[in-house]
């Protein structure tokens, strides 16, 4: 068997063209425009490289966009207080904070500063907690991302056992449990599982979010399950040059996909699916603020 390939750059590109079309008609409609508001705190080359990503993509959806940046040593008070502007100002419907932050600041405290109903990386306790109770939350955009591809691929989710490999905040947990909510049997393996490749065998449906480059094999995937790689890894590329390096996922996807009946790669699979679910959150929360419908086929 050889997999599908799902098409992420292109997944991505077509909500980002629903966000478009959608931020459009609230500008005609209401003249109101979405904005989401990016802080990045110190000068961290892969932040900055996300922040200006983040920053054109969300002008190129016409929403507005506005950036952040301050020093290093900023204080955790002028952090706070520039949240709190935010969360009070009518033009900025999503805030996200970049992470890492420099190690005096509390990542905690400062992400639970925020307005929950602007808080569009739905890292907040809120949301995480409405998330657990399968209430209408703000969706930690990589998991959304991976879900909306999921549902494309099968349709209906229910009744399919599902294997989340990584136990993360941000990634491993609030996939298990979108996964719960649309019905899946959901196993979430991590460092101490025993036996990880006969759990990863059982599955229908693989989400690998470790950080090990190649980890899951081929001979691990169940002929015919749907692997979603998460994995984003950096490692040497000799074959390219001296000090060239390549990126590769979690996953070894060349034997993977001799077996999977579809899988995402890396790069061009779950990574650029996660700003456009950024941007379409933050249409979602426009949307709920001004007690409008939900955008179509943009939320969990
Ligand atoms: P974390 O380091 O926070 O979590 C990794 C998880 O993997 C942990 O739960 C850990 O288990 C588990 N793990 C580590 N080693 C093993 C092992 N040998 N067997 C089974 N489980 C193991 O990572 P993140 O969730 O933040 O990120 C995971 C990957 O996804 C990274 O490569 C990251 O770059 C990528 N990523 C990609 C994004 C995208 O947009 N595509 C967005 C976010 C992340 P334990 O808890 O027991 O330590």
């Amino acid at each position: 068997m050889t997999a599908e390939i799902i098409d992420g750059k292109a997944f991505a590109a077509e909500v980002r063209g629903k966000v478009a079309e959608q931020v459009a008609g609230l500008k005609a409609a209401h003249g109101v425009t979405p904005g989401l508001a990016v802080v990045l705190v110190g000068e961290d080359p892969a932040s900055q490289v996300y922040v200006r990503s983040k920053g054109k993509m969300t002008v190129e959806v016409g929403m507005a966009s506005f950036e952040h940046r301050l020093d290093a040593d900023t204080s955790e008070a002028d952090l706070l207080a520039l949240i709190a502007r935010l969360n009070a100002d009518p033009e900025v419907h999503g805030i996200l904070v970049q992470l890492p932050l420099p190690g005096h600041l509390n990542e905690d405290l400062v992400i639970n500063a925020i307005d929950p109903a602007k808080d569009v990386d739905g890292f907040h306790i809120s949301n995480v907690g409405l998330l657990g109770t399968g209430q209408k939350s703000m969706v930690p955009c990589t998991p959304l991302g991976c879900l909306m591809m999921l549902r494309a691929h099968h349709g209906s989710l229910s009744g399919l056992d599902a294997v989340v490999i990584g136990r993360s905040n941000i990634v491993g947990k609030p996939m298990a449990q979108l996964l719960l909510g649309d019905s899946c049997t959901v196993t979430i393996a991590h460092s101490r599982t025993k036996d990880l490749p006969e759990v990863v065998r059982r599955a229908d449906i693989v989400v690998a979010a470790v950080g090990r480059p190649e980890m899951v094999p081929g001979d691990w995937i169940k002929p015919g399950a749907t692997v979603i790689d998460v994995g984003i890894n950096r490692i040497p590329a000799p074959e390219k040059g001296a000090g060239k390096t390549r990126l590769v996922g979690d996953v070894a996807f060349d034997s993977a996909a001799a077996v999977a009946g579809a899988i995402t790669p890396v790069p061009g699979g779950v990574g650029p699916m996660t700003i456009a679910c950024l941007l379409a959150n933050t249409l979602t929360a426009c949307c709920r603020a001004n007690g409008w419908p939900e955008p179509e086929g943009l939320t969990a």
